[in-house]
């Protein structure tokens, strides 16, 4: 007998990332680590061990010029920020109040590792040698190094393992990380698709553990302020300071150098694009950088709006 993979698990029914995390509840309790065993190795990732169909093979426009330039860069940042996001996890895992928190902490861990070895291991895909691997990502990623992952992590060590802040790590994880990220995965997804197959259904995979990730990490802070009413203003300042901290943080300089290269690519391709869209009624070769990256950044800007109000902290973005 086979047992059902849940809707929102599984690769042809799932809803996209922005739906998902917007429009599904889930809590801690659901995603314990049986669903997960039973959703995920055996549902998500079926068939998938490198986060896509095997048959899907890079296309040789990829493999220099502008794409390369600007996948290389944005998979090697992706890598690092879920390698770090994997180990700041098990301070989550081990400050976890109760086992359903813990296990599901238990398997966000295994899901960041596996994103970070697929972003990681498309390079090779792209003609990175295996053997240089590791030091190809540090070269890729090293512009925005220093100014964005090294402080990111530093603050996530300062919350989760020097205070041992379980909530206070939920919140950061959920609502700053994940939650300012996650339309920067959709987007990424939504342009690779007709010119990077294989990357697209890493980037989908990813975002289906994603709505997992946002939801139950929501769900886990309201109960947690629902309990402790008290620990509001103390949450609510933490999520104006994180807000504060991304803001000042190059993140939108990253971003805009990225679709800037990926626009040459396009000048270059136009003919593999063709007329697909990128959202519907709105062709992906007749967008410009600004107006991609302005799009994800409405898409996170309405996401962090609904996911407050859910959370009953809608003023922290007064
Ligand atoms: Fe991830
Ligand atoms: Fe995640």
């Amino acid at each position: 007998m086979t047992t059902p993979i849940p809707a929102e698990a599984d690769w042809d029914r799932a809803p996209g990332l922005l739906e998902g995390a917007m429009d599904l509840e889930l809590t801690a309790q659901d995603c314990d680590l049986r669903y997960w065993l039973q959703a995920v190795p055996q549902g998500t990732l079926r068939g998938r061990p490198d986060g896509h169909h095997p048959d899907l093979k890079v296309g040789p426009h990829m493999l220099r010029g502008p794409f390369y330039d600007a996948i290389t860069q944005e998979y090697a940042f992706r890598a690092l920020a879920e390698e770090k996001a994997t180990r700041v996890l098990s301070f989550l895992v081990a400050n976890a109040p109760d086992i359903p928190s813990m296990e599901f902490y238990a398997t966000q861990l295994i899901d960041e590792c596996r994103h970070s070895m697929v972003f990681r291991n498309h390079l090779v895909s792209l003609g990175v040698p295996a053997e240089r691997l590791a030091e190809a990502v540090e070269e890729f990623a090293s512009p925005y190094r220093e100014t964005v992952i090294d402080p990111l992590e530093q603050r996530c060590l300062e919350v989760m393992r020097d205070e041992r802040d379980f909530i206070g790590g939920v919140v950061m994880m959920t609502i700053i990380l994940e939650g300012a990220l996650a339309p920067a995965a959709e987007l990424s997804e939504r342009k690779w698709r007709p010119l990077d197959p294989a990357a697209a259904e890493i980037d989908k995979g990813a975002g289906i553990d994603e709505i997992r990730h946002l939801t139950v990490g929501a769900a886990i802070a309201r109960q947690h302020l629902l309990d402790h009413p008290e620990d509001r203003p103390r949450v609510v300042e933490m999520i104006r300071e994180g807000m504060r901290m991304w803001e000042e943080l190059p993140t939108h300089q990253m971003v805009l150098d990225r679709e800037v290269r990926f626009q040459e690519g396009l000048a270059l391709h136009a003919d593999i694009v063709g007329d697909y869209e990128i959202w519907p009624g709105r062709r992906l070769v007749d967008t410009t950088p600004e107006e991609r990256q302005d799009t994800a950044d409405a898409w996170s800007d309405e996401m962090k709006a609904k996911r407050l109000k859910y959370m009953g902290l809608e003023e922290a973005l007064r």
